[in-house]
């Protein structure tokens, strides 16, 4: 493995520009030490811009600017008109993404490379040199590390610590991913639609992300677009996480693992792409012990909850699949009836104290005629949107019941919020409309 360039300065920077051919050279043969990184977040400059770009003049004034900061490194490479730039060596930990730099998740450490386009692309998308150099080095670190683009690129605005739009909200994930695919495989990418930029629209695009990872946040620590986890979580429709996951050992092998609403998901580590289903792994049968077992129970530990596998109401629910409880058990009286009932991911459950064995679901109520079944019902709806934090209002704009092509989960996981968002970039908030469209979102996907 050859050595790489020489730095000078501080923070220290290579300072060298390469062509593609060149890059491709330096790539192939780079030697990144005992740790590879293992994730690229993608960057704009905004600032200096394409018209301010003076080559290696910039890149000095770059170092300038983050050893004012106190920066003891920086992003790796800078894509510019004039060819690929080179700053932090790529086999160190740079500085660019905040919690995207590098970090700990599910007990193995990682590092990021950070790859800077210059110019301001919230408007407009990256072309020309500026975005076929991106595609090279993209493509080729992609290929080098033998990590997919979609679980290798990730942006810097997808890590909740950013609050900016950085890479541009004109760059959307699945025209960075298809893009690079395509050069990954010598295949075309698809074609762009002419006019509007991208497919989703930029402002689409802000505020799906928005809802993603304020729904994500809500019993998690967010959305990470780039997870396999995350990526099946959505494309099976698992609704959103009912908690944080975690690690379990079980016969010398670490799993990791995250409920969501619908299903937990697991996966041995390494091998975060083959994420699996608890429900399956289970095949119907709670077991006494074992990697099922040490499942179930941590996703009710996640989820707020203990798993009583003897108590009739967890095996009424794991039977009808409706995910970990997301509280404890409780209880109210009503007209001289003492009810139990635990919140579920998907139902509340109820029973007549003490005719434990007798466990009923409250969306069984959601067209009940008699005034006993109402009020029983609303009840039911009060003490679950308290569990959850939140107040039921029976007249609420989200609480036309049943909800309108929703099948499940009539309830909020969190109390309801607004999302703020920059004004002059997302031209629908705060309007009902999009509010709506949060809930309606956070609840149809569960
Ligand atoms: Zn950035």
């Amino acid at each position: 493995m050859a050595r790489d360039f020489p730095t000078s300065g501080w923070p220290p920077m290579i300072g060298r520009s390469l062509s593609v051919s060149e890059w491709n050279d330096y790539i192939a043969q780079y030697d990144f030490g005992p740790v590879a990184p293992s994730r690229l977040v993608l960057h704009h400059t905004f600032i200096p811009n394409l018209s301010q770009w003076r080559g290696l003049a910039s890149m000095r004034g770059m170092q300038d600017y983050y050893r004012q900061l106190g920066w003891s490194a920086a992003p790796h490479i800078y894509v510019a008109p004039d060819g690929i730039w080179l700053f932090t060596p790529m086999s160190q930990v740079g500085i660019h993404a905040g919690s995207g730099n590098s970090g700990v998740t599910n007990g193995v450490w990682w590092y990021s490379i950070g790859l800077e386009m210059v110019g301001h692309y919230d408007a407009v998308r990256p072309s020309g040199k500026v975005w076929e150099y991106a595609r090279v080095v993209m493509s080729s670190i992609s290929k080098r590390l033998k990590i997919a683009p979609r679980q290798l690129i990730s942006f810097h605005r997808d890590y909740p610590d950013a609050f900016k739009s950085c890479p541009g909200w004109a760059v959307t994930h699945d025209w960075v991913w298809g893009e690079v695919e395509a050069f990954v495989n010598n295949s075309t990418p698809a074609p762009q639609p002419p006019g509007e930029i991208g497919t989703p629209p930029p402002a689409i695009e802000l505020l799906n992300e928005r809802l993603m990872m304020e729904s994500f946040s809500q019993r998690g620590t967010g959305y990470f677009p780039e997870w396999s986890s995350h990526q099946y979580a959505l494309g099976n429709q698992m609704g959103m996480p009912t908690g944080n996951g975690g690690t379990i050992e079980d016969n010398d092998t670490t799993y990791g693992y995250q409920p969501f609403a619908r299903d937990t998901l697991f996966w041995e580590v390494p091998k975060w792409g083959e994420v699996q289903r608890l429900y399956d792994l289970l095949g119907g049968s709670i077991p006494p012990s074992g990697l099922g077992r040490a499942l179930l129970d941590a996703s009710f530990r996640a989820s707020g909850s203990t798993f009583h596998p003897e108590w009739y109401a967890h095996q009424y629910a794991f039977s009808a699949k409706l995910g970990p409880a997301v509280a404890e058990p409780s209880s109210f009286r009503l007209d001289g009836t003492q009810y139990g009932y635990q919140v579920f991911a998907q139902d509340t459950l109820y029973w007549q104290v003490p005719q434990w064995a007798d466990i009923r679901q409250l969306s069984h109520l959601a067209s009940a005629s008699k005034q006993g079944d109402i009020a029983l019902r609303e009840a039911l709806l009060r003490a679950t949107y308290q569990d959850m934090g939140t107040t039921y209002h029976p007249n609420g704009p989200f609480i036309s019941w049943p909800v309108p092509g929703i099948s499940v989960r009539p309830f909020p996981m969190r109390t309801a919020s607004a999302l703020k968002a920059q004004p002059t970039r997302s031209r629908c908030m705060p309007s009902i409309r999009c509010i709506t469209w949060y809930h309606v979102g956070v609840m149809s996907a569960a």
